[in-house]
């Protein structure tokens, strides 16, 4: 079996991946890519582009803790060392930025994930020889 590249796709990259990192059908771009805040559709509703086979696996968490990771790093290291605050405040605002920002990024790296897939999928077909 061969792995054939084709550009037959005329969806533009950025257009993927804007559509797809807002949680919407890269193909189309007018319905939602995910139901109950992470759960990926089978089917869109618009254009009727199947997503079922597509797995974005740990690729999503691992994006969310590199980004969050990166955002709370530096802020940690600058302000905890002069912090005048009271150790509780450090040990609750901390670990809910890191929270919250986890839960922000999540829904849209796994909409970009799935987003990236789908478009690599669309550019190779598999043919058996
Ligand atoms: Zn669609």
């Amino acid at each position: 079996m061969t792995v054939q590249k084709i550009n037959h796709n005329p969806i533009d990259l950025w257009q993927v991946v804007r559509r797809s990192f807002l949680g919407f059908c890269p193909n189309c771009g007018k319905a939602r890519l995910l139901k109950n805040y992470i759960a990926q559709i089978d089917k869109c509703r618009h254009c009727n582009e199947s997503y079922a086979h597509i797995k974005a696996e740990d690729g999503p968490a691992w994006l969310s803790i590199l980004l969050v990771g990166h955002i709370l790093a530096p802020l940690l290291l600058i302000y905890e060392p002069n912090a005048t605050w009271p150790e509780w405040v450090s040990m609750t605002l901390w670990p809910s930025l890191a929270a919250i920002l986890s839960l922000i990024i999540l829904p849209r790296a796994k909409g970009l994930f799935i987003g990236m897939i789908w478009r690599n999928m669309q550019n190779t077909i598999k043919t058996k020889n």
